[in-house]
C-alpha cells in the first residue's frame, strides 16, 4: 500500500546517503581536521549506517514512513558520536513527525508532493536551529540547509517533488562551497576560527552531498 511504498522511498534515500558519505568519508575527514577534530566523516558514515539498519527493519516490520524515519534519526543521534550526529538524529525525528501515514496526510502528498516535502525540511531545519543554537552565517550544516528549504519553498507551481529537489540540492552544493569565506561562530571549529576560512564548513558539504544524493535516483 502507499505507507510501504513511501517507507521503501525513505530506505532508498538512506541507502543513497550512506553510499555518498562513504565515499566522501576521507575527504569529509580532512575537511573538519582544518580547525575541528577530524572525525566529521566517520561520523556520519556511523551515523547514516545505524539510521539505514534501523530505518531497513522498520521497514520489514511493517512501518511506515513515520516511523521509519524517527526510528532511523534515534538510531543516527545514539550512534554516530558527536554534535552533527545529534543534530542529523533531531532533523529526521522531526521531518517524520510532519510527514505522518495516516489517509488525511497521503491525500495531502496526492495534491502536493512538492508542498509536503518542503513542509517535512522546514520541520527539520526548525529542529536543527532549536537544538543547536547556530544562526546563519555561523558557518554550520544550516548555512546550506536554510538555501536549500528556501529553494524547495519557491518552487514553480507546475513543477514536481523531484525537479524541485534537484534544483534545491544544487544551491545548497553552491550555499556549501560559498561557507569557505566564513569564521566559526559555534562549535568545535570555533577556537581555531582562523584555520578555518578559505574551507568549507564540513557539515555544510556533507549536507549538500546527502542532498545531491538522495535526488539522484528520483531524477536519472
Ligand atoms: P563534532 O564537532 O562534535 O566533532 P562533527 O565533526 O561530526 O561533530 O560535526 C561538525 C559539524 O557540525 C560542523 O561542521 C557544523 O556543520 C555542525 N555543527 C556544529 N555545531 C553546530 C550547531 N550548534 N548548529 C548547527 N550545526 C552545528
Ligand atoms: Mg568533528
Ligand atoms: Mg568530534
Amino acid at each position: 500500500d502507499q505507507a510501504r511504498g513511501h517507507a521503501a522511498l525513505v530506505v532508498a534515500a538512506l541507502e543513497d546517503a550512506v553510499a555518498a558519505l562513504t565515499e566522501a568519508e576521507e575527504r569529509l575527514g580532512r575537511l573538519d581536521a582544518v580547525a575541528g577534530d577530524g572525525d566529521h566523516g566517520r561520523g556520519m558514515v556511523r551515523g547514516a549506517s545505524a539510521a539505514l539498519a534501523a530505518g531497513r527493519a522498520c521497514a520489514q516490520d511493517g512501518g511506515g514512513p513515520t516511523a521509519v524515519l524517527t526510528q532511523a534519526g534515534q538510531a543516527w543521534a545514539d550512534r554516530a558520536g558527536g554534535t552533527s550526529g545529534v543534530l542529523w538524529g533531531a532533523m529526521l525525528e522531526a521531518a517524520g513527525r510532519c510527514l505522518r501515514d495516516d489517509d488525511e496526510a497521503w491525500r495531502r502528498w496526492e495534491a502536493d508532493a512538492p508542498g509536503v516535502v518542503a513542509e517535512a525540511v522546514r520541520a527539520g531545519v526548525d529542529a536543527l536551529r532549536s537544538l543547536g543554537r547556530a544562526e546563519p552565517g555561523d558557518k554550520t550544516m544550516l548555512d546550506a540547509l536554510e538555501p536549500f528549504h528556501a529553494e524547495l519553498a519557491g518552487r514553480d507551481a507546475d513543477e514536481g517533488a523531484a525537479a524541485a529537489w534537484a534544483r534545491a540540492a544544487e544551491r545548497a552544493s553552491r550555499a556549501a562551497e560559498d561557507t569557505a569565506a566564513l569564521r566559526p561562530r559555534v562549535g568545535r571549529a570555533r577556537p581555531l576560527a582562523e584555520r578555518s576560512v578559505g574551507s568549507p564548513d564540513p557539515g555544510a558539504v556533507s549536507f549538500a552531498l546527502v542532498a545531491t544524493a538522495v535526488c539522484a535516483r528520483h531524477t536519472a
